[in-house]
């Protein structure tokens, strides 16, 4: 978890220790985001854009709404925060940390947890985001898009702009509408960022 690490020898001349020490990085306004050990907050920094690998069973005609959901944050940054870099990902369906950021569209969920529509876990190295995974859970739930004729279930675009902002770093914030509350009810769509996620957004993404 430390990103420097720095050595001090003793200043006679004889090694009068070692010493292993860390300085303490500054704690940081939260912006909503994740923080580590430090309260410094955890996101991608400058390495944007952050390659996509879209699992291969995440249904085809679902592409665009992905498509839409990223837009909805590069809006605000002004510039790629993503690139989908495969959309037919053929790897193992069972999220890992890799080193690949994978979004995944599972028909198997833990019997546990089926009211959760869809869960992304994150790795960091110091405050760096090291990969993002994002899983949807379509074996509990049904989705419908903004272009979809009918509007039952869960609003796709809407999920995927949630799962996303935790992607990017951000937690729940259940104040102000945000996309970040941590609920989406069924048959709602919520692709608006508000005030609230523009300004986090722009605490690590200017
Ligand atoms: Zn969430």
């Amino acid at each position: 978890m430390l990103k420097y690490i720095y050595f001090g020898f003793g200043m006679a001349g004889v090694i009068l220790g070692l010493f292993a020490c860390a300085p303490t990085p500054k704690a940081e306004e939260p912006c909503n985001f994740v923080q580590n050990v430090y309260g410094q907050r955890i996101s991608w920094k400058d390495h944007t854009p952050i390659p996509l690998l879209v699992h291969g069973d995440f249904p085809r005609e679902y592409i665009p709404a992905l498509e839409r959901a990223i837009k909805a944050w590069e809006a605000n940054a002004g510039h790629p925060l993503f690139s989908i870099v495969n959309t037919n990902y053929r790897g193992s369906s069972s999220p890992a940390k890799d080193g690949k950021s994978v979004i995944y569209w599972l028909k198997v969920w833990e019997s546990e947890k089926t009211t959760e529509q869809a869960r992304t876990s994150i790795y960091w190295v110091g405050d760096q985001i090291q990969e993002a995974d994002l899983r949807v859970n379509a074996k509990n739930f049904t989705f419908f898009t903004d272009t979809s004729q009918n509007s039952t279930g869960v609003n796709l675009e809407s999920l995927l702009i949630h799962e996303l902002g935790h992607v990017l770093g951000l937690k729940h914030n259940d104040a102000e509408k945000s996309v970040m509350a941590t609920y989406l009810a069924l048959q709602i769509k919520r692709e608006e960022l508000t005030a609230a996620d523009k300004q986090s957004l722009s605490c690590e993404y200017k």
